[in-house]
C-alpha cells in the first residue's frame, strides 16, 4: 500500500526506499541478470513472479549483497554499494553490512535456529548485532510475536511447530532488526494453501501498516490482490512491471501472455 499516491506522476518526488540499477550477474558463462534495474517506493508492496530458473533469487540475494553482482549498484536508504565486479574490498563488505542491516530476508526454508526457542530466535540479531539488552530485546521480540499470532508458542523449539507457524517465526525474526524493506523468496512454496494464508495475511498487515515488501512468489492469487506491482522476470530481465490487475488481464508483452497461459 502506497500512502504517497500522489507522488506517482512525480517521480522526482517519491520517496525511494531502494533503488537497484545495472544489476549483473553470471554464473561461468551463464548470464542469469542482464542489468536489472528496480525502484522501489516505501510502502510498496511488488510481486516478483517469473518461470523457474530466470534469476529471480539471484536478483534477491544481489539487492542485499548475499551474492556479490558482477555490474551494478543498489542504495538502500542513505547507504549504496556500488559493484564494479573485479574487486571486492573490505570497504565494500562493511558498506553492504550497513546496506544489509535495512533488510529483513525471509526465505522459503524459514532457516530458523534449531535449537533455540522461538523468542530466542527473534531475539538474537537484536542482543548480537544491536547490542540491546535482554529486556528491551525481549519486549521487541514479544511484540512482534503477539504481532504475528506466535505468543502462545514463544517458549517452543521451531521443531514442534507448524511451517506455518515456522515462517511467521522467521518474519518476526527479520521484522526485529526494524529493516526498511523486507525480502520474501518463495515464503510460501513449502506450504499448504491454509498454512499460507496465515503467512500471506501477515505480509498483508505489514502493508496496511506502510512496511516495504518485495516477494518472490508462485502465488498468483496473492501477486494480482495484495500487490502494488507486479514484476515479470525471464530470461535474466524485467520483461514487465505494472498494476497487477492490468498485468493479469491483459499483459502488454507476449513473453509476459505466454507465461500467463502456462499458469491456467
Ligand atoms: P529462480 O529463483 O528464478 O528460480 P535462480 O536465481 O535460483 O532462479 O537461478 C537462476 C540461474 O542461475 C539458474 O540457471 C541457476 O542454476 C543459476 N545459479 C543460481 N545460483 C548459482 C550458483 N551459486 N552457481 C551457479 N549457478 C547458479
Ligand atoms: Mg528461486
Amino acid at each position: 500500500m502506497i500512502v504517497h499516491l500522489f507522488f506517482r506522476g512525480f517521480p522526482e518526488l517519491a520517496d525511494l526506499v531502494l533503488q537497484a540499477s545495472g544489476i549483473a550477474k553470471s554464473f561461468g558463462g551463464n548470464e542469469v541478470l542482464k542489468g536489472l534495474s528496480l525502484d522501489v517506493e516505501r510502502g510498496e508492496l511488488i510481486s516478483m513472479i517469473g518461470p523457474s530458473g530466470c534469476g529471480k533469487s539471484t536478483f534477491l540475494r544481489c539487492l542485499n549483497f548475499l551474492e556479490h553482482p558482477d555490474a551494478g549498484s543498489v542504495r538502500i536508504e542513505d547507504v549504496t554499494v556500488a559493484c564494479t565486479g573485479k574487486h571486492w574490498s573490505r570497504a565494500n563488505e562493511a558498506e553492504a553490512h550497513k546496506l544489509r542491516s535495512h533488510v529483513g530476508m525471509v526465505f522459503q526454508a524459514f532457516n530458523l535456529f534449531p535449537h533455540r526457542t522461538v523468542l530466542d530466535n527473534v531475539m538474537m540479531a537484536p542482543l548480537q548485532v544491536k547490542k540491546m539488552s535482554r529486556d528491551e530485546a525481549q519486549s521487541i521480540a514479544c511484540e512482534l510475536l503477539a504481532k504475528v499470532g506466535l505468543a502462545a508458542v514463544k517458549d517452543r523449539y521451531p521443531d514442534s511447530l507448524s511451517g506455518g507457524q515456522k515462517q511467521r517465526a522467521a518474519i518476526a525474526r527479520a521484522l526485529a532488526m526494524k529493516p526498511s524493506v523486507m525480502l520474501y523468496d518463495e515464503p510460501t512454496s513449502a506450504l499448504d494453501p491454509e498454512l499460507s494464508e496465515e503467512v500471506l495475511s501477515v505480509m498483508r498487515a505489514l502493508d496496511d501498516e506502510g512496511m516495504t515488501q518485495l516477494v518472490v512468489t508462485h502465488d498468483m492469487r496473492f501477486a494480482r490482490a495484495a500487490s502494488d506491482r507486479v514484476l515479470f522476470v525471464e530470461g535474466g530481465e524485467i520483461v514487465e512491471s505494472g498494476d497487477p490487475d492490468l498485468m493479469f488481464a491483459n499483459p502488454r508483452e507476449g513473453r509476459t501472455r505466454r507465461f500467463l497461459r502456462t499458469l491456467l
